[in-house]
């Protein structure tokens, strides 16, 4: 069994805003064997760190993998095979940057997630909705106004991040069909979206019998439901609807945040998206009608972190970049420490978000018996956040599963 010890090891989790002492760190296989300050290993390659930090490998939890276009009508009618190519190039670019586990939130198959296992290039842990649910004129359906084709009822291509389904039954059909294909939780539209041509943001997504037969499903499955949400009104049904995953939040009002909290919810901004979509939405394809809604979100992203802290709610790190936007990945650091505390924004892509995929203790922490996801960074992220972007360029290592992707 392959063994490293890293040595004089400053661990950086987010729990803390210091650098923890120098520690070594055994790894065994794909474990971490032990951490202290006393560790010692025969057999292990010794692998000094000092002046170094270690963390846990990132988790991103709201990506879409299959976007490799921004108009995602578009990428809908993309033929699957150009759609997983792609998909390996965004995955394997994101574990360069450091992220070793990406939940995606509509879109990736459990039969991309086979193939990812297969490939002999390297990928982020996978945790996958499958397809997104929407209601006819929701977030993915993509028709337009004009067009009056029926609407595909499942997620008929790789590329299309979800499928249509109206009605209690076709909600329940749908939340059962994509558990039985391996979905590690279920996805709702259940408010409007910048990408999707009909629904303006306001929008409710779902009847509440609709969205509470989905939570009834997925509770079935020992899962849970996570919604795409920007207005106060949508968040605080969702919640009332036993939601428990709340993406976005652009619009949250503080009473509502307060009851996320009393609801054991956690939400999962997603600032990065709007700042690059305005900025370069227009030249990569997205069309008119989605650049003029994202000003409405945009603005009130930055106010809803302060509001969701103050509240106490969990916020797990998020991108939701498309297309060529993706390589912005780690910019949602920066965004957020405008607002947040440096170990706070941390803790979103470490601990929080371990929680929010129900694997902690096994990811987003460097402890005896987690999974050996590491990274390794030039310098203190603590002190200067901006270490984790430039895709990866001050992480001189990455380890996925006991492997060096990277070893600089
Ligand atoms: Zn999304």
């Amino acid at each position: 069994m392959t063994a490293y010890l890293f040595e004089n090891a400053r661990i950086v989790d987010g729990t803390s805003p210091e650098a923890g002492e120098p520690a070594s760190v055994l790894i065994e296989g794909n474990i971490i064997r032990e951490v202290g300050p006393s560790v010692r290993s025969e057999s292990a390659e010794r692998i000094d760190l000092a002046g170094r930090t270690l963390m846990p490998g990132l988790i991103d939890a709201h990506v879409h993998v299959i976007a490799g276009m921004a108009n995602l009508g578009q990428n809908a009618k993309l033929p699957d095979p150009v759609v997983t190519v792609r998909a390996f190039k965004i995955m394997g670019e994101m574990l360069m940057r450091g992220f070793t586990t990406v939940r995606d939130l509509g879109g990736a198959t459990s039969g991309l997630a086979a193939a990812a296992a297969e490939a002999p290039w390297p990928t982020p842990r996978l945790n996958i909705c499958g397809k997104a649910l929407s209601q006819s004129g929701g977030h993915t359906d993509y028709r337009g106004p004009y067009d009056d084709t029926p609407a595909p009822k499942t997620g008929h291509t790789l590329g299309n991040l979800g499928r249509i389904c109206d009605g209690v039954p076709e909600v329940r059909k749908a939340a059962r069909e994509e558990l039985k294909s391996g979905a590690h939780f279920i996805k709702v539209m259940a408010n409007g979206g910048i990408a999707s041509p009909t629904d303006p943001i306001h929008f409710l997504g779902f009847s509440r019998e609709e969205l509470m037969a989905a939570v009834e499903e997925a509770e079935n499955a020992g899962t849970y439901v996570a919604a795409h949400l920007y207005t106060d009104k949508a968040i605080r049904r969702a919640i009332e609807c036993g939601i428990h995953s709340l993406e976005h939040c652009n619009l949250i009002a503080p009473e509502t945040a307060k009851l996320a909290v009393e609801s054991g919810c956690i939400a999962v901004p997603t600032l990065v998206t709007y700042e690059k979509l305005s900025v370069e939405g227009p030249a990569l394809g997205l069309p008119p009608a989605s650049i003029a809604k994202v000003d409405s979100v945009r603005l009130a992203g930055m106010e809803s972190l302060a509001i969701m802290r103050e509240a106490g709610l969990s916020m797990a790190f998020g991108t939701d970049l498309l297309g060529e936007m993706h390589r912005h990945q780690s910019e949602e650091f920066v965004i957020r420490s405008r607002v947040l505390p440096t170990h706070e924004v941390i803790a979103a892509a470490t601990f929080v978000a371990a929680k929010l995929l129900r694997m902690e203790g096994q990811i987003g922490c460097v402890a005896p018996g987690a999974f050996a996801d590491l990274i390794v960074v030039d310098g203190d992220p603590l002190k200067d956040i901006s270490l984790l972007t430039r895709q990866g360029a001050h992480l001189p290592m990455i380890m996925k599963d006991g492997v060096f992707i990277k070893r600089g």
